[in-house]
């Protein structure tokens, strides 16, 4: 038996997300079996949990789209007893049994071999959301590349800056030598975010309504975890041949913008998506971040949870609430 929480949907009850006790016989049917050290809570988990959106797909579910830990035993030509692993996205915790739980039963191909400077607890500090940031950062990178654009050459916009993907990708860009402007709705959060990395810190109002199609260049790059408004913003304050990496949408869904950024400014929009991300992009953003990430800013945005208090933190995120990103020990 190991401990997880499981959502259940039934007529008579309703949505329902519950703290478990699970019989191993209940596992998918999947090659390799992990001991869950450590996970850890996500947007998405958030939905997941309160079932605000319906992101579970089937059930009983068990929520956490990643987590971190050891293989116990394995099926799978890639993977033996004692390796440590991480696992990030493919529909676990929507689709599949996922990462709040002791244990955890998956598809080998799923798994990605943790970097050897990484604990499993700072690889779930850093989670899917610094995992995206990643991708975001390495999408800027290649673009930069291709366009001669050298760090410090300009300034880089990161949105929902208090957030998971926001806390991370500032930590990252900073640490590549970037100037990094913060926008939060949190001002008062100005110091953490600058100890992070940010230069500058912005109110979040200033990107969050209707704006202009084209508006005074500003960014050579931009990280938006917000969407709506905010990236159809950023889009439009883009310096010509910049690029904007898309991820996340806190603000909305919908992107209302013109063409008007990228026929007359040649700007790039690189859309982000991690839960389906080919092997080589996951093992690259891994590898980048255990070679950049600092580990004292790591620690400085994390804070820790027990697997118990775990789900009282899914309305939180939804909310904006929760600052930088969250670890959940599953045995504690
Ligand atoms: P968090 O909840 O940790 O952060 C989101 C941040 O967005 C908040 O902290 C807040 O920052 C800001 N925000 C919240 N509400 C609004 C609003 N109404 N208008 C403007 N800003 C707002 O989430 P994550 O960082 O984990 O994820 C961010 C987004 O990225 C989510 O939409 C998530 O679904 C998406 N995502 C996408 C992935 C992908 O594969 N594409 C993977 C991971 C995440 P502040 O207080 O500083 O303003």
């Amino acid at each position: 038996m190991f401990k997880a929480w499981l959502i259940t949907k039934t007529d008579a009850a309703g949505y329902r997300c519950q703290l478990s006790e699970v019989d191993d016989a209940q596992l998918p049917e999947g090659n390799v079996t992990v001991q869950v050290e450590w996970s850890t809570l996500n947007y998405k988990d958030g939905l997941a949990i309160t079932g605000q959106s319906p992101v579970v797909r089937q059930f009983p579910m068990v929520p956490g789209i990643d987590f971190a830990g050891t293989v116990i035993d394995s099926a799978h030509p890639r993977w033996q007893a004692g390796d440590r692993v991480v696992l990030n996205g493919w529909g676990v915790g929507e689709a599949w049994w996922g990462g709040l739980a002791q244990k955890a039963r998956v598809k080998g191909d799923w798994l990605v071999a943790l970097p050897a400077g990484l604990t499993s607890r700072q690889a779930m500090a850093i989670g899917t959301a610094g995992y995206t940031a990643m991708l975001c950062v390495q999408a800027l990178q290649r673009h930069w590349a291709d366009a001669g654009v050298a760090p410090g050459s300009g300034e880089v916009l990161v949105t929902g800056a208090n957030g998971g993907v926001g806390s991370v990708a500032i930590a990252l860009l900073g640490a590549l030598g970037h100037r990094v402007v913060a926008s939060t709705g949190r001002l008062e959060e100005a110091e953490y975010l600058k100890a992070l990395g940010a230069d500058e810190v912005m109110d979040r109002q200033l990107l969050a309504s209707p704006g202009k199609p084209l508006q005074k260049e500003r960014w050579i790059g931009v990280v938006d975890a917000v969407g709506s408004h905010t990236l159809a913003n950023a889009c439009a304050s883009t310096r010509y041949g910049g690029a904007v990496a898309a991820c996340g949408l806190a603000q909305g869904m919908d992107l209302p913008a013109s063409v008007a950024p990228f026929i007359l400014r040649g700007i790039t929009l690189y859309g982000i998506d991690s839960v389906m991300a080919p092997r080589a992009r996951r093992e690259a953003a891994w590898a980048q971040l255990d070679a950049l990430l600092d580990r004292d800013r790591l620690e400085q945005m994390t804070r820790e949870v027990t697997l118990a208090d775990a789900a009282a933190l899914g309305p939180q995120i939804l909310q904006g609430q929760v600052r930088g990103r969250v670890v959940v020990n599953v045995n504690a």
